[in-house]
């Protein structure tokens, strides 16, 4: 019998040697519900986790379709993905039927986008689990969150008798790029639930540095821009041409000149542009990745909006037709100062955690906002908390990997949680 510890690398391992980027976790959301079910969950998958109408950020059909048949080629069930419907996500639940409160844990499972290491320094490598799927790698430790999340519901499990209430294991896709979460907000998935909790491990935290309540998160809105003019030809007719590239790179000059807010942080980024097609072509085209962010939602509303302002008009001064496709958003939500008081006094009881911060400025953005301010709006506390990790390379980068003692720590801290709030 394998120990806690060995189980939680081998499944982090696997899901990370399976890289699926966000709204294509279609093996790994197969595994996932394929072990709740076979740990006594009830399972939700896909479609009925998911409201289709508030998916931000997927791509089209034929991808899809694409990924699905990958992941049924590296081990997905066709039971789970004909239930999924072309939808990824699983939540797992336990109900006792004994009064008690109902508690929800999150935990995304999407890679990113990025072509992972193959050097022998890259321990992945080194050892065989890293990406076998070409531009999908775990570079931010989702792949660690999954296995908590199934830690936690083995966990679970060998105390059944002892549970109250009712418990929600929530495994999100598309978290990166802030595309997932709201989806399941919108699906009800947490209308009932009293307590909320999401953790994220890493963030230039050591292993043993257990942050109760990083705060700060930005509000933020991703967009896609799509310019569309006139080629023509550069020497013989510049004049019949529409300049698409002009107008987006007058674009990108005037959105890094919007005016800083006297209310609080700002940020603006146009984190890609491509345009044209050739030397001596008129450009007819360009194409724009990019994000706001705000520390209100009412301050990422004034970046987003003078951004849009500022994309439209320069469309119109170059003649140039323009698309601005929102493809994520997430909104600021300060954790219950109830419920850090928990995660506080239940990480100092851990062996694994030498210090406890209590409250330190984050300032990045994380989508489990939207279900926590679901939460909150409801009438119940969430919270978010950040799992210390030491890490061999920043997050996001080719050569990312992490410290997997904290995937045990990440388990017991949980279930301490749960059994505290659920009052086992
Ligand atoms: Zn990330
Ligand atoms: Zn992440």
């Amino acid at each position: 019998m394998n120990t806690l510890k060995e189980k939680l690398v081998v499944l982090r391992r696997d899901f990370h040697k399976y890289a699926e980027a966000g709204w294509t976790e279609f093996r790994t959301s197969s595994k996932i519900a394929d072990r709740l079910e076979t740990l006594g969950y009830d399972v939700l998958v896909g479609k009925e986790v998911i409201n289709t109408e508030a998916v931000m950020g997927r791509m089209d059909e034929e991808k899809i379709q694409r990924h699905i048949e990958r992941a049924l080629c590296q081990g997905a069930d066709q039971k789970w993905i004909d239930r999924m419907e072309g939808y990824t996500g699983v939540v797992g639940i336990v109900d006792t039927k004994i009064p008690g409160p109902t508690t929800a844990l999150r935990f995304d499972i999407d890679s990113n986008d990025a072509i992972e290491m193959e050097e022998d320094h890259h321990r992945p490598y080194r050892e065989g689990f890293s990406s076998v799927n070409k531009g999908a790698m775990h570079a931010c430790g989702h792949d660690g969150h999954a296995a908590i999340g199934l830690g936690v519901a083995e966990a679970l499990m060998e105390i059944k008798d002892q549970l109250k209430g009712k418990i929600k294991l929530i495994f999100q896709p598309a978290e990166e790029g802030v595309r997932g979460a709201k989806a399941m907000v919108e699906k009800g998935i947490v209308d009932d639930v009293d307590n909320f909790l999401a953790a994220h491990i890493g963030f230039g935290y050591p292993i043993g540095t257990v942050v109760a309540k990083p705060s700060g998160f930005l509000c933020t809105t991703k967009a896609n821009v799509f310019y569309k003019g006139k080629g023509s030809h550069a020497g013989g007719a510049p004049n019949e041409g529409k300049n698409a590239l002009l107008a987006a790179s007058s674009a990108v000059m005037n959105l890094y000149a919007i005016p800083r807010h006297n209310d609080g942080a700002t940020r603006i980024n146009v984190g890609r542009l491509q345009a044209g097609v050739g030397r001596n072509v008129i450009a007819p085209n360009a194409f724009m990745e990019i994000e706001t962010r705000g520390s209100s939602d009412e301050i990422n509303q004034y970046m987003y909006n003078q951004a849009h302002r500022i994309l439209e008009h320069s469309a119109k001064m170059y003649d140039v037709d323009y698309k601005i496709e929102k493809v994520g958003e997430a909104v600021a939500c300060p954790s219950d100062d109830e419920l850090v008081e928990e995660i506080i006094k239940e990480s100092q009881k851990l062996k694994s955690v030498l210090n406890v911060e209590k409250e330190v400025y984050f300032g990045g953005s994380e989508d489990a906002t939207w279900l926590m301010k679901r939460v909150q709006e409801k009438g119940g506390k969430s919270a978010y908390m950040l799992l210390g990790t030491t890490i061999a390379a920043p997050h996001h980068n080719e050569c990312f990997d992490f410290d997997e003692d904290i995937l045990e720590t990440g388990v017991f801290l949980f279930g301490n949680l749960i059994k505290k709030l659920n009052g086992i």
